[in-house]
């Protein structure tokens, strides 16, 4: 029997309709360093109707790529909803990528028309003569372009161009499975892949985002997303908030430890997300400085493991961090780890409903959901994507399923613990030693600000661990190492010891591995 419901499709264009509509008086408040730009959402609408028509007068009147390099605020919200209702594709470059794979990615992606934050128009200016398929530049702000004409762009001013529109908007019926947006992956191997995302992967990601078992985001919630809109969506938060009718507080560029606290104190968000580097600094700074961090009532925080000692440091300050994972190519939340005790919290988290996970070990051998074994986690669901975008290399996908390169084990209540990236492995001995268990234990030392362990050749053993290590304050390795003894097994406990100023991070704040492994190969670190 065929069901008497309608195939109404789930688009962004509905998210925008909501959330700025039955929410008109709700906001989104951009931090500008040293005070504050509000935008109530019905005047959002108009914002995003007038940069529609300002981007159909450019002859975006199709699936052209609009390309966006900003920062987290007001005006790349206003992308995010205009340019997917418009029917063409939203494309958020990754400003902290090496300048070439920028090129590359524009390149790959086709980008019609950029918009560019004018604080980052220096940092575009080198690399926009190799963007080839750019036409036309819009510069946010106020900024020095003359270092942009060279390139053969038509260059405009942003409030110009939407000044001369009208707020209304004609939004277009859309297909659901239309392309709305893409991103790339940030590339530790090989060229990045783009990921394209439907308005629909992006309506029920959201909608997910939103339930209690992930965010659990209603119209009473302020959201702080620090992750920035051009990894991973922002973990879908600018959108789910819409959803939820919650209100938006953008950091834009001040991501440093004293602005976020002091917009936390003033702006009292609910719930926030970034990576564990971040909220490392902050917590750091929060006890330096008694900083007020108490309207945040649930953090998701991911990207990278997130050490305990983190999670238990934030509970002193009455901030309830929840550890979350995803990929760009899961859009991205795919777990979250709530739970009554710190056994369930430490884990990557639960499986969300739409997404199904698996482990596979050698010879693609589907192995048991039963907590113990190890195995290479695959994932799929309505937000998983299935491709790369322009790409034939399946190496990926099997089966329907996502390989995530990810190892650990999964459990018969859909809780994943990982261990290790695939990447990352060490292996000792024909034995796998977990960088994340050590990384994890280090972290709760007193003295240790950051730690990474790689892998690194031994004659004897294959590989051996070595920990690369961030003090702040004193510790000698024969402390470290008895401090570590008793939560991991004794030989896995590193002989090789490394103490630097900072572990180098990648373009999207994790513990940059590929480069302590040069580091190593070339002997700077022993
Ligand atoms: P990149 O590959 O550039 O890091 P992504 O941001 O898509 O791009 O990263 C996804 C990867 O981040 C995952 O495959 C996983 O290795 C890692 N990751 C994300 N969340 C967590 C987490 N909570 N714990 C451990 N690793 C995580």
């Amino acid at each position: 029997m065929r069901s008497t419901m309608p195939d109404h499709p789930l688009t962004i264009t509905s998210i925008m309709r909501y959330g700025t509509g039955l929410f008109g008086d709700h906001e989104v408040v951009t931090y500008t360093g040293d005070g504050y730009r509000r935008m109530p959402y019905h005047e959002l609408a108009r914002e995003t109707a007038r940069l529609a028509g300002a981007l159909r007068a450019l002859g975006v009147d199709g699936d052209q790529r609009v390309a966006t390099f900003c920062w987290n605020n007001t005006e790349h919200l206003a992308a995010y909803l205009a340019v997917p209702s418009m029917g063409a594709v939203l494309h958020t470059l990754n400003i902290r990528l090496f300048p070439e794979q920028v090129v590359y990615i524009a390149n790959h992606a086709e980008d019609d028309v950029l918009l560019v934050d004018g604080s980052l128009v220096p940092l575009l200016a080198p690399i926009l003569p190799e963007m080839k398929t750019v036409r036309h530049v819009v510069v946010i702000g106020p900024a020095d372009t003359s270092a942009l004409g060279a390139a053969g762009k038509e260059l405009h001013d942003y409030r110009t161009l939407l000044d001369a529109q009208p707020d209304v908007f004609d939004w277009p019926e859309l297909d659901e499975l239309t392309g709305a947006s893409m991103c790339y992956t940030s590339g530790t191997t090989g060229n990045p892949k783009g990921v394209v995302y439907s308005h629909r992967s992006m309506y029920l990601h959201s909608m997910s985002v939103c339930t209690g078992n992930a965010m659990g985001l209603s119209a009473g919630d302020r959201v702080l997303p620090i992750v920035p809109m051009f990894h991973a969506n922002a973990w879908g938060m600018p959108y789910a908030a819409l959803m939820a009718g919650a209100s938006l507080v953008m950091p834009d560029r001040y991501l440093q430890a004293e602005h976020l606290a002091r917009i936390i104190a003033e702006e009292r968000p609910t719930s926030s997300g970034a990576v564990p580097t971040i909220w490392g600094d902050l917590l750091r700074h929060a006890r330096q400085h008694g900083s007020d961090l108490s309207s945040l009532r649930l953090v998701p925080c991911g990207g990278s493991a997130v050490p305990e000692s983190l999670m238990r440091g934030f509970e002193e300050l009455g901030v309830h961090i929840v550890q979350a994972w995803g990929m760009t190519e899961t859009s991205p939340l795919a777990t979250v780890a709530h739970g009554d005790t710190w056994d369930l919290r430490v884990t990557q988290g639960r499986l969300l409903p739409g997404v199904e996970g698996r482990l596979v070990g050698g010879g693609d051998v589907v192995l048991p959901a039963d907590g113990q074994a190890v195995g290479e986690l695959e994932v799929r669901g309505p937000w998983v994507t299935g491709a790369y975008y322009l790409d034939e290399d399946g190496s990926r996908f099997h089966d329907g399923w996502l390989r995530t390169g990810d190892v650990g084990r999964l459990d018969e209540h859909g809780y994943v613990t990982l261990t290790d990236r695939a990447k990352d492995v060490i292996k000792s001995g024909g034995e796998w030693i977990s960088s994340v268990e050590l990384e994890n234990a280090l972290m709760g030392h007193p003295s240790v600000v950051e730690a990474a362990v790689i892998g690194v050749p031994d004659e004897r053993w294959g590989e051996r661990p070595l920990a690369c290590v961030v003090l702040d304050g004193l510790a000698t390795v024969a402390e470290l190492r008895d401090y570590l003894s008793g939560k991991v097994a004794r030989w896995q406990l590193p002989e090789r010891w490394a103490f630097v100023d900072a572990v180098p991070k990648t373009s999207v704040g994790k513990f940059a591995k590929r480069t302590l492994r040069e580091m190593h190969a070339r002997g700077e670190i022993a």
